[in-house]
């Protein structure tokens, strides 16, 4: 008897779980023939927003609301200047709601 599985490291690579939600999820998915998941789909396009928008990154320039909004959509915690200048948009947007 011999405990030499046949195709064993086949049978182990195609029974790895994919990590769903990420990029490497995304490609294993298409590896085994099938289309990704919603989740890794998700992670897939976030990184390629991310690379794209790493290549202008002066349109959300941090400190403003736009950089804040941009920090939210993509998944991230706000940086301190963005923080506060979401705080001051909604603090005029409260007063101007007030004041009509
Ligand atoms: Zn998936
Ligand atoms: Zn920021």
């Amino acid at each position: 008897m011999t405990w030499t599985p046949r195709g064993g490291i086949k049978v182990w690579v195609a029974e790895r779980p994919i990590k769903h939600g990420t990029v490497a999820g995304y490609r294993a998915h298409y590896e085994r023939g099938g289309k990704p998941c919603l989740e890794c789909l998700d992670a897939y396009n976030a990184y390629r927003r991310a690379r794209y928008v790493r290549t202008r990154t002066n349109a959300a320039r941090c400190g403003t609301y736009a950089g804040a909004r941009w920090h939210q959509s993509h998944g991230e915690r706000l940086c301190d200047p963005c923080r506060e200048a979401r705080a001051a948009y909604w603090r005029s947007w409260r007063k101007a709601r007030r004041a009509s």
